[in-house]
């Protein structure tokens, strides 16, 4: 007696998502009889079976009555059938209006009410029956002709709801209402109110997901099931996809998928799984959460993070971008977004800007096994099948390991949970966090990626990742711009966007590279509110450290940032910027490993000044000016200063703030007989000049 149901799903406000189809392509939903309303109960009762609590399942004296009258009229126009034949007839699937029938339907009536109670009867009776318009049960019918659920309709509509299923193509409301009219005016009323219903199709890939995912769990799909979508939030983010997708088009890029999660419980909000679903020309309604990718550089934040955790390196420590060997012949390194080798740079700077010689190197210290159990724990399961994560050896360190973004997102989010992965859920089944990194790696993580100064040596400045609310971002890119992904959170969000093609085509230029962070960007800007800052490292203080050997700041080092230094790190005295003994002028002497880069650089001067470390062009340190008491209301001295990570400087005159300027960096103080100081800042970078007027 098992009938196939569909189900209902709901977002986490109650929108209806989808009503699963049949296989016939039909809907059959499913009400337990006590939530049915009673009045359309005793309306059905009436109509079809008014002795139903008192019979054994055949009702003889009606289905004589019956008999009689159709003989009187040379025609079937009763089949004084109760209701647990009619159950039996739709459960037989036989629709041949004879004896023969009729008899099996007997058969099968006493057998039913021999099994179940009338109640039972009852409510799978009300569950099956046709109502036409390729609807089983009265939810579906209500929902078919009213576009509402049962408890939502009026009296008169539960009528014409009651009486639909005796004649479904003469009784059809939509078509008819005026067949109603013998009935009374407030049920010819109603059935005027009847319209057809589009069965709405949202989120199919989510949807597909779901069915999958209770298959695979051997679960029946429940009859009803809320999950934790926000439709509303999906329509949006749905609309930035499909713009960005629009844009993307003349790169060849034609597919885009997104997950965006719910930092508080990890539970989807919206699962987008391509632009659009329909489009068959380029394979719409394959899932891009689901297909696995190169990840590029968006995994490299859980290297670092591990590598941080078991003392391999601290923020500030400096790496070297340098051309490298690693006895691996199948390693290719691809050339940094910059296009060239940065020399030594901080940690920092390394992550942020997704400088790949630097991250290999760490996981070469690190140990590739080492790192895969994290990444296993970490919910990276696509790595672990057919050992796809040993294969790709130090190549992991470049995303060179294909993972799906439902992998990726709340992998993402485990930095902004202070370290706890909470693996994704969509239906409230919450499972406890497990706790993956130490708060304090966590912290210092999302210190970096929300530095907007640090990725600018990789980058460029770009507006993209400016937020008005803490947020951290990360992207990857791979297979010649074949695969761009993006990875956005925020205290209460995190979000992955991927764009590419399924198809493998060659993406052309690098024109589609921002697209998916532009989507995650917007997205966020909708949705996230909270301007509450990231929770500083617990057991981490800050330090003045020299920024380009990462050791503490000494009177000699040109540019001076504050930097994360684990408490009890002993930080070394910088090393790289002397005074030879017999001169004041102060040389920087690279150690060995930089020896080859410094001879193949071929620009020894500011590459750009964003990108450079902050420096005074003039004046020089240690200036001496004459005060002319002359025109001293004309007199200034001249400053100019490049680099620096921000695109605004704070000065200081004798360590009193007097302005914060824009790029660029010129400006003038007046002129004081004595000692004097200038301090910049920019950003986490600061530089004190000092000079005297005379
Ligand atoms: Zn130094």
């Amino acid at each position: 007696m098992a009938q196939e149901y569909s189900c209902r799903i709901y977002d986490r406000r109650g929108e209806l998502i989808q009503v699963t189809a049949l296989k016939g392509g039909g809907r059959r939903e499913f009400t337990p009889l006590k939530e049915i309303p009673k009045d359309l109960q005793k309306a059905f009762l009436k109509q079809e079976d008014r002795r139903f609590y008192f019979h054994h399942g055949v009702d003889w004296f009606s289905l004589l009555q019956a008999a009689s009258q159709n003989h009187q009229s040379k025609r079937i126009v009763r089949g004084g059938s109760t209701i647990s034949m009619q159950l039996a007839k739709a459960i037989n699937k036989d629709t041949s209006l004879n004896f023969r029938r009729k008899f099996s339907d007997i058969f099968t009536a006493y057998r039913i009410e021999a099994k179940l109670s009338k109640k039972k009867i009852l409510e799978l009776y009300l569950n099956s029956i046709y109502f036409g318009a390729n609807s089983y049960g009265v939810t579906s019918g209500a929902r078919s002709f009213f576009g509402c659920e049962l408890s939502q309709l009026n009296k008169g509509q539960l009528q014409v709801l009651s009486i639909i299923p005796r004649n479904p193509s003469f009784y059809n409301p939509v078509a008819f209402p005026e067949h109603f009219k013998i009935y009374s005016k407030e049920i010819e009323q109603a059935a005027h109110t009847a319209h057809f219903y589009k069965y709405p199709f949202k989120l199919p890939h989510f949807i597909n997901y779901v069915i999958s995912d209770f298959k695979k769990n051997n679960q029946k799909l429940p009859y009803k099931l809320t999950t934790s979508i926000n439709l509303e939030i999906s329509q949006m983010a749905e609309d930035f996809l499909r713009e960005a997708l629009e844009e993307a088009r003349p790169s060849r890029i034609t597919n885009g998928a997104l997950l965006l999660l719910d930092n508080s419980d990890g539970s989807v909000l919206t699962w987008l799984g391509n632009g659009d679903f329909f489009d068959s020309e380029n394979s719409g309604q394959i899932d891009g959460v689901l297909v696995k990718n190169q990840p590029g550089s968006s995994m490299k934040p859980f290297l670092y993070a591990l590598a941080i955790e078991n003392n391999i390196l601290q923020p500030g420590t400096v790496l070297a971008d340098v051309p490298t060997e690693f006895g691996n012949e199948k390693l290719y390194i691809p050339e940094n977004f910059n296009n060239r080798f940065n020399g030594p740079v901080r940690t920092r700077i390394a992550l942020a800007s997704s400088l790949n010689v630097p991250a290999v190197s760490t996981l070469n210290k690190l140990g590739v096994k080492t790192y895969l159990e994290k990444l296993y724990e970490l919910g990276f399961e696509s790595l672990r099948e057919n050992d796809a994560g040993l294969k790709a050896d130090l190549g992991l360190a470049l995303g060179a390991g294909e993972v799906s973004l439902k992998e990726l997102v709340p992998a993402f989010s485990v930095f902004i949970r202070d370290g706890t992965y909470l693996p994704l859920n969509y239906n409230n089944q919450l499972t406890n966090g497990r706790q993956l990194y130490t708060a304090d790696t966590s912290r210092i993580i999302t210190s970096i990626l929300s530095d907007k100064g640090a990725r600018a040596l990789g980058f460029g400045y770009t507006q993209t990742f400016q937020t008005d609310y803490p947020s951290i971002f990360k992207t990857g890119t791979s297979n010649q711009y074949q695969n761009i992904i993006a990875l956005g959170a925020t205290q209460h969000f995190t979000i992955g966007v991927w764009m590419g093609n399924f198809s493998g085509n060659t993406v052309i230029g690098k024109t589609g590279s921002s697209l998916p962070a532009w989507v995650a960007k917007n997205i966020l800007d909708k949705i996230e509110n909270s301007t509450t800052p990231f929770p500083e490292p617990e057991h981490w203080h800050k330090e003045r450290i020299c920024s380009l050997s990462g050791q503490k700041a000494c009177s000699n080092c040109r540019a001076v940032v504050t930097e994360y230094v684990k408490d009890g790190t002993e930080l070394p005295d910088c090393s790289w910027h002397t005074s030879l003994s017999d001169s004041k002028e102060i040389s920087t002497v690279y150690p060995p490993e930089y020896q080859q880069w410094l001879r193949s650089r071929p620009d020894k001067g500011l590459i750009e000044y964003a990108l450079s470390p902050l420096t005074f062009i003039t004046p020089k340190q240690d200036s001496l000016f004459f005060y002319s008491s002359l025109n001293k209301n004309q007199q200034a001295i001249p400053f100019e200063v490049t680099g620096g990570s921000e695109s605004t400087l704070d000065i200081y005159y004798d360590e009193k703030k007097i302005a914060t300027i824009d790029r660029p960096f010129n400006f003038s103080l007046p002129v004081n007989r004595g000692d004097h100081s200038c301090r910049v800042q920019c950003g986490n970078e600061e530089l004190i000049l000092n000079f005297s007027v005379k």
